[in-house]
């Protein structure tokens, strides 16, 4: 969707509000495609803050699908989006050092679907954990450690006593 601002760059004292529904049904990123399994409307707030230029507030909830990098469990990313942005008319010839890169202005409109999605970008988790003390799997069998524990020793031996064991072992095979 594309929200025109013209009234908000020119009226002095102009604040504006917007709630607005994203049309977007996923986020694709390097880091893979995670479907968006609900989204609650943006809400923005416009306001004029000098010639020219405005400030973009807002928030909004979203939650996407995605997998824990532990256990590999499907597992739900929820972000909790708050911005502050500045952005020009393009009548603004001079770079603004107070504006934001504003790829997803198109003139005097602004993309809501291209603001979103760097807003997701930039709030992306580091790392997605279905729990913050997911156990993760074992590295021997597989199990999943958060629904049992499958006992396997995963005591990770000194290197040299490994190689004695794998001599004994060979001997016991003969
Ligand atoms: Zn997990
Ligand atoms: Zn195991």
């Amino acid at each position: 969707m594309l929200l025109n601002l013209s009234d908000v760059f020119t009226s002095e004292g102009k604040v504006r509000q917007e709630s607005v529904s994203l049309e977007m049904t996923s986020f694709e990123s390097r880091l893979g495609s995670f479907s968006i399994t609900c989204k609650q409307p943006v809400e923005f707030t416009f306001t004029n803050i000098g010639v020219q230029k405005a400030r973009v507030e807002g928030s909004t909830e979203i939650k996407l699908s995605a997998v824990c990098d532990r256990c590999m469990e499907e597992t739900t990313v929820i972000l909790d989006l708050q911005f502050d942005r500045v952005v020009t008319s393009p009548e603004v010839e001079a770079e603004d050092e107070e504006a934001d890169d504003m790829t997803y202005m198109e003139g005097y409109q602004l993309n809501v679907e291209t603001f979103m999605y760097h807003e997701i970008l930039e709030n992306w988790p580091v790392k997605i954990l279905c729990k913050d003390d997911c156990k993760g799997v074992c590295l021997k069998c597989g199990q999943n450690l958060n629904v049992r524990d499958c006992g396997c020793d995963t005591f990770v031996p000194d290197p040299r006593m490994a190689a004695i064991k794998d001599i004994f072992c060979r001997d016991k095979e003969v």
